[in-house]
């Protein structure tokens, strides 16, 4: 197996070897030991996190060939194996070389950057998860948001799904999962119902997540954010941090459909956007119908911090 250091491999010659770019996004993938191109970059079909989902993951971002808050992402990301009791084939310093490696060798100066454990399978196909290889892939694409340009500006219509429900019992949101298919369903009912992107429940009727991003309601200039059933997102952690600088107060905590629409901003967010205002939920206009004042206030810092040496890291140096 080449080590993952060995990046000998240059942009020019992966693309030559296969680019398909009607099917396959610009980007650099890294599996079992080589960087590919991401039209090579496959797994087997008996590889458990295809079969049967079985695989954790993580997104961290690059922008201005920064990654933000690198160690968060690899802190939750090591976690999430350790309790799959998965074991990576790298340690924590290689899984950041091989990371920094793929958006060097993309040229992408804005990366979305995902590292990634499979169950993997057995050498004798045993049904025993406890015998299977586990596989670590990384990939650095160009970077992607859940609001494009527009719906930044105006803020995202956002409808609650009334098929699915979030059971933190059965698979547990706080593990970043690929068991998208309650996400998936709540998409597709917003889009049956006009929005734009979906808001599940839990099992208790409370205000969970949604397809890739946690929510933020503001009342009277104080933040919340459901406390329980979600993925404790980067992001979200992030706003709290934010909030301490900004002398905003923030809590987690139950939110109601009621207290949702009644507040006075709402915004949703992830590695995939960052901050992001949500102007309508189901047929409720909320606030003033505009980007609120604090949600802008929260979207200028989260983007200056991408500058600053404490909150991220040089891809190149
Ligand atoms: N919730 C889910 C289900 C997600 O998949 C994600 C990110 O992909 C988030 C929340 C937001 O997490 P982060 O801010 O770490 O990107």
């Amino acid at each position: 197996m080449t080590h993952p250091t060995n990046a000998a491999t240059s942009l020019a010659e992966i693309a030559e070897r296969y680019q398909d770019h009607r099917r396959y996004p610009h980007g650099i993938a890294f599996m079992d030991g080589q960087y590919l191109s991401m039209a090579e970059a496959k797994i087997s079909v008996l590889d458990w996190g295809f079969l049967h989902s079985d695989v954790t993951y993580d997104t961290v971002h690059v922008w201005n060939d920064r990654f933000f808050r690198l160690d968060r992402h690899l802190d939750r990301f090591f976690q999430g194996v350790q309790r799959l009791r998965m074991n990576l084939p790298y340690n924590r310093q290689e899984i950041t070389e091989i990371l920094t490696n793929c958006v060097r060798l993309s040229g992408h100066k804005a990366a979305y950057v995902d590292m990634i454990c499979t169950r993997g399978s057995s050498p004798t196909f045993s049904r025993d998860p406890r015998e299977a290889e586990n596989r670590f892939i990384a990939f650095a694409l160009p970077f992607g948001s859940v609001a494009n340009k527009h719906q930044l500006e105006r803020g995202l219509h956002v409808a609650i799904s009334e098929k699915v429900r979030i059971p933190p019992n059965s698979v547990d949101p706080s593990i970043k999962n690929c068991h998208w298919l309650d996400l998936v369903t709540g998409l597709f009912d917003a889009y049956d119902y006009g929005a734009e992107t979906a808001l599940l429940l839990d099992t208790m009727g409370n205000i969970s997540e949604g397809p890739g991003f946690n929510v933020f309601t503001v009342k009277q200039r104080h933040l919340k954010t459901p406390a329980s059933t979600v993925l404790p997102g980067i992001t979200r952690q992030t706003v709290f941090d934010l909030c301490d600088e900004l002398r905003l107060s923030a809590t987690a905590g139950d939110i109601g459909r009621d207290e949702l629409k009644s507040a006075d901003e709402v915004f949703i967010t992830s590695t995939a956007g960052g901050i992001m205002p949500v102007t309508r939920i189901d047929s409720s206009i909320i606030g003033d119908g505009r980007v609120g004042v604090v949600t802008r206030r929260l979207m200028d810092l989260y983007w200056k911090k991408h500058d600053d040496p404490e909150w991220s890291t040089p891809v190149s140096v």
